[in-house]
């Protein structure tokens, strides 16, 4: 064992490790809501199943364990004895985590391969006490699908859970705090669930859910900023009329309007390297065969890591709209619905990340992240960082879900050297 509490031990880390992460995964995937699929949404009885069995593992890797008023699976490794000399100085925790909740029908990766990794990483380290401390968090809410609100788990981590956050009701006429309570915990221990500094960091490992990696061939992927988002509703409103006595030079068709939009949507974000459009969603009323359609409702979803390229892409598709509907003579009303600033993750983290991926023997391949992640709830508070493990196929939020072992091997050498650097010099205090 490593006699220098400062080094994590070098040993080259087992495959026999990262074949362990990936059969919890798969096990912890058969705790679920339903009994031929994953899911398993905020609070659900099989998170239970899935705290008591991380756990186990934790508390066997030397760590003390705890759920906290949101739900949050917590599992702290301590520090190494400080010494009199430094025991007055209170010593810097670096938190791993990703979420353990998972969107309907989902695969076994997403979210519990960033907890389960962090675990490993601990349990690599063989008793090893660093001059800092690790928090492995299990975050009890990501997706969003129970309450229609995500990040509930991080952001009462972060201290940004808003109170009326609480009252929002699932589909069962249950609001948060009544869940809260149901799975035997006190919403009134939220604020306590707030990480208390001093931090090193915060350190994230999730699949990339793209094919970005795996078309270039890279087991990992350095996240430099997770994207923001600008979400709109537009609706264009003509005049319905008979489909068949209508002469096509007396129309105002919604749908025709829409669609002609929708095409510059597409080739817009074409156009822009970065930029991602997505029109998601559309209904046409009437709706019907042989009725000329008098109004459509259409989503908007804009996405880049700059955010005045994208509220520049934006603005000029809500021209792009009123252009064709003042044409048309259809109306055209935009409603903004979001408009989320891009997160870059800390240039110093990712200098580590990227010096770590290195000495691990894979190249570095920066990207940016088109999904959400709770790294963007925890950038605002302490330095965050992401690495991404490589998706066969890009498949995510499918039953087919996958990840590589010998990808999982590169994350926890990355990971470990990570530590080590983190335990010899001091970059941010
Ligand atoms: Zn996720």
């Amino acid at each position: 064992m490593a006699k220098d509490p400062r080094r994590v031990r070098r040993e080259p880390v087992h495959s026999e490790l990262a074949a362990r992460v990936v059969d919890c995964c798969r096990a912890l995937a058969r705790f679920s809501e339903e009994p031929e699929s994953t899911t398993r949404t905020f609070l659900s009885e099989p998170m239970r199943d899935v705290h008591a069995t991380l756990t186990s593992w934790m508390t066997r890797a030397g760590m003390s364990t705890r759920v906290d008023g949101a739900g949050n699976l917590r599992g702290v490794y301590a520090a190494a004895d400080p010494g009199p000399a430094e025991s007055t100085r209170s010593v810097p925790t670096l938190l791993i985590g990703s979420h353990l909740d998972t969107v309907p029908r989902a695969g076994a990766f997403d979210g519990v391969l960033g907890v389960v990794i962090g675990i490993a990483l601990v349990e690599a380290l063989h008793g090893a006490r660093l001059t800092y401390a690790i928090e492995v968090v299990g975050f009890s809410e990501e997706e969003g699908v129970r309450f229609g609100v995500p990040f509930i788990g991080s952001r009462a981590v972060a201290g940004t859970l808003d109170d009326d956050l609480l009252e929002r009701r699932d589909a069962h006429g249950r609001c948060v705090a009544g869940a809260i309570s149901a799975f035997g915990l006190n919403p009134a221990d939220i604020p306590a669930a707030r990480a208390q500094g001093p931090f090193l960091g915060y350190l994230e490992f999730h699949i990339e859910q793209g094919p970005v990696l795996d078309g270039l061939g890279v087991p990992l992927g350095i996240v430099e900023a997770i994207a923001g988002q600008t979400r709109a509703d537009v609706v264009f409103t003509g005049g319905a009329g008979h489909a068949g006595t209508t002469p096509m030079s007396h129309r105002r068709d919604a749908l025709a309007a829409a669609a002609e939009w929708i095409a510059i949507v597409e080739h817009e974000a074409q156009q822009r390297p970065g930029l991602v459009a997505t029109v998601g969603h559309v209904s046409v009323e009437p709706g019907a065969a042989n009725v000329i359609p008098g109004r459509c409702w259409a989503t908007l979803d804009v996405r880049h890591a700059d955010d005045e390229a994208r509220k520049a892409a934006a603005t000029r598709l809500a021209g792009a709209a009123h252009e064709i509907g003042s044409r048309r003579a259809v109306d055209v009303t935009w409603t903004s619905r979001l408009d989320q600033p891009a997160v870059a993750m800390h240039a110093a983290q990712i200098a580590v990340l990227q010096r770590a991926v290195l000495r691990a023997g894979v190249p570095v391949c920066r990207l940016v992240s088109g999904a959400g992640h709770d790294a963007m709830i925890m950038a605002p508070l302490m330095p965050t960082a992401m690495l991404f493990l490589r998706s066969p196929g890009g498949l995510s939020h499918h039953p087919d879900e996958a990840v590589r072992e010998d990808d999982v091997a590169a994350a926890l050498l990355a990971g470990l050297h990570v530590l080590d650097e983190l335990g010899t010099v001091r970059l941010w205090s």
